[in-house]
C-alpha cells in the first residue's frame, strides 16, 4: 500500500490545470489509480483527484462509504470508480447546496457550503482503459464536481459561501443539530 500526503493548497500542483493522460492503460496510470485509492482510503477522503497526490494527470477517483461523517448505511453509498479523463456533458439546472471539506485545505479541517448542479452527466474512460457515460445525482454528482475542478486547479473555497465555514467539531455539532430537528 502506497500513501501519499495530501498536497496542501499553496503548493503550484493544487492551481495548475492537469493534463489529459495519453496513455490510460499504462503502468505509470495504473500506478497513480492504486496511489490515488490508498490515499483516500488512508486520509478518511470519498473522493481525490491526482493533483493532490502531486501528479498533474487529469484521474481521479471516488468511494461513498463509512468515514468520519458517513454512516455505513449511509444511502448515498457508491462503490469504488475511477474517472480517466472525464468530462462534464451536462449539468441540470436544478442546483443544491451542501457540505464539502477537502484533503488539500488544511488536511480536511475546513468545511463549507457549495451551491452545485445537482445532476450531472460525465464521460471518462476506467482503469481498464474502456470508455463509460455515468449519469449521477446528489452527493455522487457533487464529488466528482469537486473533483473535476481539482483537475482544473479549482478548489471548494473558491466557490463556497465563506459565511457557513465550519471546522470538524462545529460541523458536527450542526449535523447532530439538523437531525435533532428533522
Ligand atoms: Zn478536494
Amino acid at each position: 500500500m502506497i500513501v501519499r500526503n495530501a498536497t496542501q493548497v499553496g503548493n503550484p500542483v493544487i492551481r495548475a490545470k492537469a493534463l489529459a493522460v495519453k496513455d490510460i492503460i499504462s503502468t505509470q496510470t495504473k500506478r497513480i489509480v492504486h496511489n490515488l485509492v490508498d490515499s483516500m482510503r488512508h486520509h478518511d477522503l470519498v473522493g481525490m483527484a491526482a493533483p493532490q497526490i502531486g501528479s498533474g494527470l487529469r484521474i481521479f477517483v471516488t468511494e461513498v462509504r463509512k468515514t468520519t461523517f458517513r454512516k455505513e448505511n449511509d444511502k448515498n453509498r457508491d462503490a469504488l470508480r475511477v474517472f480517466i479523463n472525464p468530462k462534464i456533458t451536462a449539468v441540470s439546472k436544478t442546483t443544491n447546496k451542501d457540505w464539502e471539506g477537502c484533503g488539500s485545505v488544511v488536511s480536511g479541517g475546513l468545511f463549507g457550503k457549495v451551491v452545485r448542479p445537482a445532476r450531472i452527466t460525465v464521460s471518462a474512460y476506467d482503469e481498464h482503459g474502456t470508455p463509460f457515460v455515468l449519469e449521477a445525482k446528489n452527493l455522487l454528482a457533487r464529488i466528482i464536481q469537486h473533483e473535476i475542478d481539482h483537475l482544473n486547479g479549482k478548489l471548494f473555497v473558491d466557490i463556497a459561501d465563506t459565511s457557513t465555514y465550519s471546522v470538524p467539531s462545529e460541523l458536527r455539532k450542526k449535523i447532530q443539530k439538523k437531525k435533532r430537528t428533522k
